[in-house]
């Protein structure tokens, strides 16, 4: 068997997904093997009473047969019936549970993996990574699995009936059979790797389009349909050159199995009439024959739907076996309530190695205080918040949070005291309130109220006619970016973290929302220790200490006043009105 070119790193082996997805659930499989006995043993009354209605009741008359031999097959398709009812209900109800489970599973690891994943993913392919690679499982532990071991068992009791009928005619009907029996094994090996690559391309094309939905305003913006048409259409293609490949393959077992079967009857018919069977025989030996191919046919469709299955776990293994933040191995201290008292040691970090984006900061920000970070573009501030989040760690160097090493702390525990306000700050489809309440879901209605006032948002839901409760769209497109910014400011007031991460708005709001936003903020701010990348000189001017950052260094610190008196970067900065 040719080995595919590039062997896929976390290939599942059949071993893995027996002890994981089948063992487990072996109660509920071995009652659905017992059905299937049942229904596949109820399915091979009807073929051999070919025989006895042939020759016994047409060509001898014993009409007094008749009644039970119709009895017989009567109940036995009502068991068929049944079974075949009682066993996709059992176990197809548990292939939609564990695909449920497994997704949340999945979902869940997702969102422990470090920020710097997500900088390197589409999200769209994300979701049709949680949501579509786990659907292959329903083919392991729904019928698939129990059918497939249904099938042989029907196979072989068949061949023991043809072997009874006619040794030397069973053995040119199973010659054809094993045949297709390599091909098809060779087939599978071949579409495995076909499949896989199948569910990146659909998480590629999702993703892209994810993408674009989002984008929709800057692509009409600037007239880019038509490029992104083109994009589409060349994923769409790469998808379709791919179903392709895997429907030659499957068209090609198809075929050869109805071309071999279709040899067999003829050779059949040939040996009936040299070993001169009854018509009964002839009647019984084809029903078994068909018997004995058919599941054969269908293992095959189990065995592309099984091989679908692998290729989808294979890729789930994948982002399962990448390492989360915090596995509770070396972030091992859990910080009560913090004070707050935040310092970076000669803190170095590089996204790519060999060009280091913060080269030995060094600063005090101690509890309650504000540390405004200003400079220029990609001068490092957003990567400094980033380590202050415990999004990204050093390289080397040290950050501590009240003397405590970050490094060691549980993310949780850190996490759960710390607060951010984004720039572009995202909110989710839903109403107002529940995107203030969204880091305390069960906070008070008070403590909503007040913080909806703090922030000044009911300024401008009183407006509304639903008030908190109105619904913005995705992403928050109904409402201005003001609007906006005091939603988040008042969500972070509710959450009252000790640590507050800030990335002001560069982009200038009207007149009013902006006093509105600078009060808020002042509430926002007091008494945690907060990081701003400030642009507002409202802010700068208010700000315990300044940083300027500058090609990733600390160039200058101090106070406004003092900065100013200075008259180095910072005056620069400030006099001629540069990007601060
Ligand atoms: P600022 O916030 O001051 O604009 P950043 O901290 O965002 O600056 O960026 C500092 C530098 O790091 C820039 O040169 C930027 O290109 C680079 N950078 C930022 N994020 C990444 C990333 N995820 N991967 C690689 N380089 C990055």
């Amino acid at each position: 068997m040719s080995k595919p070119a590039t062997a896929p790193k976390n290939k599942v082996t059949i071993g893995h997904v027996f002890k994981t997805i089948v063992w487990p659930r072996r109660k509920l499989l071995f009652i659905g093997l017992i059905l299937i006995v049942i229904s596949r043993a109820a399915g091979l009354v009807p073929p051999w009473a070919t025989k006895p209605f042939m020759d016994d009741i047409l060509v001898n008359h014993q009409m007094d047969k008749l009644p039970m031999l119709l009895i017989g097959v009567t109940i036995a398709i009502l068991i068929q019936a049944v079974t075949s009812f009682l066993l996709t209900k059992i176990l197809s109800v548990e292939a939609q549970h564990l695909i449920s489970v497994l997704r949340s599973r999945v979902q869940k690891h997702l969102l422990r993996l470090p920020i710097r994943f997500f900088d390197n993913q589409k999200s769209g392919a994300l979701v049709s990574r949680v949501m579509n690679d786990v659907e292959g499982v329903r083919n392991l532990v729904g019928t698939g699995l129990v059918q497939l071991v249904g099938g042989v068992l029907t196979a072989i009791i068949s061949v023991g009936f043809l072997i009874n009928i006619n040794p030397l005619m069973t053995l040119f009907v199973l010659l054809p059979m094993s045949i297709f029996g390599v091909i098809t094994l060779k087939a599978f090996s071949i579409i495995r790797p076909v499949f896989r690559e199948r569910g990146k391309i659909t998480a590629e094309v999702t993703g892209r389009l994810t993408e674009t939905l989002n984008g929709v305003r800057v692509i009409k913006g600037f007239n880019a349909e038509p490029q992104e048409i083109k994009v589409f259409e060349k994923g769409v293609d790469q998808l379709f050159q791919n179903v392709k490949k895997s429907l030659t393959s499957t068209s090609f077992v198809t075929s050869a199995g109805t071309f071999l079967v279709g040899l067999a009857s003829v050779g059949i018919m040939g040996l009936s009439g040299y070993f001169n069977l009854t018509a009964g025989d002839f009647l019984q030996f084809t029903m078994f024959m068909v018997f004995m191919i058919a599941p054969i046919v269908q293992m095959s469709n189990i065995g592309s739907q099984l091989t679908e299955a692998f290729a989808g776990l294979d890729r789930t293994e994948e982002l399962m076996n990448m390492p989360i933040e915090d596995d509770g191995t070396v972030r091992t201290v859990k910080i009560g309530t913090i004070k707050g008292d935040m310092e970076f040691k000669n803190v170095s970090f590089a996204y790519e190695e060999g060009k280091p984006v913060l080269k030995n900061i060094d600063f005090k920000a101690p509890a309650g205080t504000v540390t405004a970070l200003v400079g220029t573009s990609g001068s490092g501030k957003t990567t400094i918040a980033g380590l202050t989040a415990s999004f990204l760690n050093p390289d080397s160097g040290t950050i501590t949070i009240d003397g405590i090493d970050m490094s060691k702390v549980s993310l949780d525990s850190f996490r759960s005291q710390l607060g951010v306000v984004l720039q572009d700050d995202f909110l989710f489809e839903g109403t107002i309130r529940e995107n203030i309440l969204f880091p305390r879901p069960n906070a008070t209605e008070n403590e909503l109220k007040s913080a909806v006032h703090a922030a000044f948002v009911h300024e401008f839901t009183d407006r509304f006619e639903l008030g908190l409760d109105t619904v913005i769209g995705e992403r928050g497109v109904k409402l201005s970016g003001g609007q906006r910014q005091r939603i988040a400011i008042a969500r972070a007031i509710l959450a009252n973290p000790r640590i507050l991460i800030l990335d002001e708005a560069t982009s200038n709001l009207d007149t009013e929302s902006e006093s509105f936003i600078q009060d808020s903020l002042k509430t926002l701010m007091q008494g945690r220790t907060t990081f701003v990348i400030a642009h507002r000189l409202s802010t700068i001017r208010q700000a315990d200490q300044i940083l300027v950052i500058e090609d990733g260094q600390i160039a200058e610190r101090g106070k406004h006043e003092e900065l100013i008196e200075k008259k180095g970067r910072y005056f620069q900065l400030y006099t001629y009105q540069a990007r601060i």
